[in-house]
């Protein structure tokens, strides 16, 4: 177990938090990251996202810094693009009903898309000043 301060940047504004594990785990309700563990949940000391900090495997290999909000958008669709996958892999090149449900899961992945830059700016806007521009 490591009890030292991690420093990771901020998925939405890049600024470094300084944050402490204490080895507890958090409850981990979202599907599309079921086989990681949440060790921590806490908002940018900057921006105020919230930020999840996953991990591999309890005692910490991979880790992984996630925009919650991001990730949201994700979820909500995560059964539908699941299933969709299943009838893909199940489904002949060839079959029409083929074409459709690719149209579908492309169509999912578009919404996740756009929610994701609505989030996006969102925060920029919550954030006027702090984040940097790009000409
Ligand atoms: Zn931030």
């Amino acid at each position: 177990m490591n009890l030292l301060p991690k420093i990771k940047s901020c998925p939405c504004c890049n600024s470094f938090n300084l944050i402490k594990i204490n080895g507890v785990s958090y409850e981990n309700n979202f599907l599309s990251l079921k086989d990681w563990v949440l060790k921590k949940i806490f908002n940018c000391r900057k921006c105020r996202v919230k930020i999840g900090l996953f991990a591999e495997h309890a005692n910490i290999k991979g880790e992984m810094i996630v925009w919650i909000d991001l990730l949201k958008c994700e979820e909500a669709y995560y059964k539908n693009l699941t299933n969709l996958q299943k009838s893909k892999e199940k489904l002949k090149k060839q079959n029409k009903k083929y074409e459709d449900v690719i149209k579908e899961i492309n169509d999912i992945q578009n919404k996740i898309r756009l929610d994701q830059v609505k989030v996006k700016i969102k925060a920029k806007i919550q954030n006027p000043g702090i984040f940097v521009r790009h000409a």
